[in-house]
């Protein structure tokens, strides 16, 4: 007996149209809500200075080897992230780029790490829980004896963020996890804890969202005061208020994010990719549920590859 092409095809298309149907019909399920008491970063790209501070203090607080991707290899000089960088500043620039945080002719900086979004796509990606989000702070945290190496979390990810240690015998993922361990000592990210300018703050969200609106408020050319290393800072530097691009990215992409980012280039020439408020995890996890409700599509498809092979025996008898 012999299950000819044609026969097997049209059992696909049947389990496909299922699946069509089912996706059509699959409802996303509610979104996350911002915890009142989650914790994140406010990162201002007019404010920073491209000094890298942050990178070191990263590397140094969490015990990440040197990343060598300059070619005269000499210094650590990540150009992104990776397994051994969790915290990297890029540039964009454009012609001559003569002015800071202009997108015609200009450049600017723009800080790239983990963004803990409210509804972490990695999180519901994960198939053995390896990725959390945490109840009370909202931090997304890594457990690597979880972790099973699937990697779904890379491809989930909307952000490029999570990195793989191809180069470990034993890998684990790695990405940032706001320095949870510093902060369980009592202290902060510390990457904000090191900044010099007050360009990374550390705080809890609701408090950065209000910061970041009250500097959208500021007139460029006016003199205002600028907290350093954390939102409630006693330490302030008075600066100089240069144009913001009228929108706190963050606020809403991709359901939220508890890394809000302030700048005067497009987001997304900075590398922030441009996402509905429904989050990814909403979507996809009703589409899957709808789909695998009653394992309805598996059970067509069977059937039906059941259903050829009954009748080609049947013929060949
Ligand atoms: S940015 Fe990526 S890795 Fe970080 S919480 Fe969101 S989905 Fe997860
Ligand atoms: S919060 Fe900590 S781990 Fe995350 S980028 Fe800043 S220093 Fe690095
Ligand atoms: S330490 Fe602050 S000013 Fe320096 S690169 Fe990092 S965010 Fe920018």
């Amino acid at each position: 007996m012999e299950i000819k092409r044609r026969d097997f095809l049209k059992v696909a298309a049947g389990g496909g149209l299922m699946l069509a149907a089912g996706s059509q019909q699959a409802d996303a399920r509610a979104s996350l809500e911002r915890l009142p008491d989650a914790l994140g970063i406010l990162y201002d790209a007019t404010v920073c200075i491209g000094c890298k501070a942050c990178v070191s203090a990263c590397k140094q607080n969490n015990e990440m080897p040197p990343d060598f991707s300059s070619p005269d290899n000499l210094w650590d000089n990540p150009l992104d992230l990776s397994s051994k960088t969790l915290n990297v500043i890029k540039l964009y620039q454009d012609g001559d780029a003569s002015s800071k945080d202009q997108e015609a002719g200009g450049y600017s900086y723009v800080k790239r790490h983990c963004m803990h979004c409210v509804d972490p796509a990695c999180v519901s990606a994960c198939p053995v829980s390896a990725l959390t989000k945490d109840p009370e702070t909202g931090i997304v945290g890594y457990h690597k004896n979880a972790c099973i190496g699937c990697r779904y979390c890379q491809i989930a990810c909307p952000y490029n963020i999570p990195k793989f240690e191809w180069d470990d015998p034993f890998p684990q993922i790695r990405k940032c996890q706001l320095c949870d361990h510093r902060i369980a000592e009592g202290k902060y990210s510390a990457c904000c804890e090191f900044c010099p300018t007050g360009a990374s703050i550390f705080g809890r969200v609701e408090d950065l969202l209000l910061e970041a609106k009250k500097r959208l408020t500021y007139e460029p050319g006016t003199y205002q005061t600028y907290p350093i290393g954390t939102v409630d800072s006693t330490y302030s530097v008075e600066r100089k208020v240069t144009p913001y691009l009228n929108h706190v990215y963050g606020e809403k992409e991709g359901g939220g994010t508890q890394y809000l980012v302030l700048a005067n280039v497009p987001f997304e020439k900075l590398g922030l990719p441009k996402l509905r408020e429904l989050p990814i995890a909403a979507r996809s996890e009703g589409l899957h549920h709808t789909i695998y409700k009653g394992l309805i599509a598996p059970i067509v498809f069977l059937g039906g590859l059941l259903y050829v092979v009954h009748r080609n025996t049947k013929k060949d008898e």
